[in-house]
């Protein structure tokens, strides 16, 4: 088995010198990252395009400008975050100043999935970095590209003592696993959260972890239909629906869904093309376990909007599925692809009772004008984060922390958010002697 607790126990050294809690050293390290991606642009695009046939524009827009954009924001913000932070002491003690310091954990492991493999394993970093760690990363072994460019990248920016990538499979995750980190950062499947945390509680190394789940959508008759239509389509269907915040299902209303289902077929064919199966920007399913799974959970479905797939190409196209109820077997699981189940209602409330009586979802999109009904949403369901009128926006927000709750996740990051959560704040309180 890999043997990784040399370069763990070379991290712990390196980190006990004392240099990665210069808040200098943090903002070098981040600008140098920041330029390592810029002169490795195009290696990740092609990488992104090999791995999952991301379009350029896609790649960019999803994955290398988010990372960019928490770089800058934490270069900008930094030094405030860093700084000691004096809070008020009780009346009892008027002698007393107290005070919070945000210090780094240590050494950090990251574990990154394979659907956005460039933005899930560099987000984090930025992070981890900013607080002031050392850290490990370990890419997804399902998307190779960015594995290897993830070492690359990062071995000729940082020596390993500071910055290290382990690449592999389970076995790497496995052994990276048995070691003691001081935190561990993981994005992945509810399963293996799981098998994380007990590896963690071992050591009992705190975690964070991002997980997935069945984020509902759900779409009132007083809804925009024609908006409502264009931001399903954007979030479902972008990277093929392999996006751990995608709309899984569709509840809407029964006066509106006709007309719906019109402006979602018009909006996939504006946004991929006539053909879908010939557009060749079209992400594809990562592979073949994964488009067989996707195929079992259509098989004998009634199929609304589309239904086509190529398994030699691993690609299907953007499919809507009719006569689903809470039994149905594509209403169990994660989709995880550019299928969209859809159930009608006419009043929302057995279907919110529904909602809650299963695992907590990552996210909840509403389509509503109803000011009263957004609200009843909010205060029935607990879920990660979401959007009222929208998909996916809340997770560009460096003023929306980012995470899940429950099954989808504990824990939470972006901005301020993944500079804290890669910190512990040290409570001091001073007293005259
Ligand atoms: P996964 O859990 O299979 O793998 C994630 C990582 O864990 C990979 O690096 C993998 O090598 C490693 N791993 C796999 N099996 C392991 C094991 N037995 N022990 C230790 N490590 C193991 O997840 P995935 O298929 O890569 O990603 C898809 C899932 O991730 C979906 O459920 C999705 O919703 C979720 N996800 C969540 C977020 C979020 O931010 N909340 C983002 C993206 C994906």
């Amino acid at each position: 088995m890999l043997n990784v607790q040399p370069l763990v126990q070379q991290q712990r050294t390196f980190f006990y010198t004392g240099q990665t809690k210069d808040v200098s050293y943090r903002m070098t390290a981040l600008r140098q990252l920041r330029q390592g991606i810029e002169n490795y642009h195009q290696r990740i695009l092609d990488a992104l395009r090999a791995d999952l046939n991301k379009s350029e524009a896609e790649a960019y827009g999803s994955e290398i400008r988010i990372v960019m954009g928490e770089i800058d924001f934490a270069l900008e913000h930094l030094e405030q975050w860093a700084a000691p932070r004096q809070v008020p002491t009780a009346a009892a003690l008027p002698d007393a100043v107290s005070t919070i310091y945000p210090e780094p954990y240590g050494v950090a492991l990251i574990i990154a999935p394979w659907n956005y493999p460039f933005q899930l394993a560099f987000g984090p970093l930025v992070g981890a970095i900013a607080a002031g760690n050392c850290a490990v990363l370990k890419p997804s072994e399902l998307t190779p590209a960015v594995s290897k460019l993830t070492y690359d990248l990062i071995h000729e920016l940082f020596p390993e003592e500071y910055i290290a990538v382990v690449e592999g499979e389970v076995e790497a995750s496995t052994a990276l696993l048995k070691e003691k980190f001081d935190y561990i950062f993981f994005t992945g499947s509810t399963g293996v959260g799981r098998i994380v945390m007990r590896a963690a509680a071992e050591h009992l190394t705190p975690v964070t972890l991002e997980l997935g789940g069945k984020s509902p959508s759900i779409v009132h008759h007083d809804a925009d239909l024609k908006i409502a239509a264009q931001r399903l389509v954007r979030g479902k269907f972008l990277n093929a629906g392999q996006t751990c915040v995608a709309p899984d299902y569709l509840l809407v209303h029964k006066d509106v869904r006709s007309q719906l289902l019109e402006l979602i077929q018009a909006e996939i064919k504006d946004k991929q093309g006539d053909d879908v199966l010939q557009n060749p920007d079209f992400p594809h399913i990562v592979n073949t376990r994964n488009f067989d799974r996707l195929s079992a959970l259509m098989e004998g479905e009634e199929v609304l909007i589309g239904g086509r797939s190529v398994r030699d190409q691993l690609l299907i196209e953007p499919t809507l599925l009719g006569g689903i109820d809470w039994d149905s077997r594509i209403m169990q699981e994660e989709i995880f692809g550019p299928i969209l189940p859809v159930i009608e209602y006419d009043d929302l409330n057995p279907l919110l009772d529904e909602i809650v009586s299963r695992p907590k979802p990552l996210a909840l999109y509403l389509f509503t004008q109803d000011e009263q009904l957004q609200e009843q949403v909010l205060n029935t369901v607990s879920f990660g984060g979401g959007c009222i009128n929208d998909t996916l926006s809340h997770m560009t927000s460096h003023y929306l922390p980012f995470g899940g709750v429950g099954e989808s996740g504990m824990g939470s990051y972006h901005g301020q958010q993944s500079f804290e959560v890669f910190s512990h704040l040290k409570s001091v309180m001073k007293r005259n002697a």
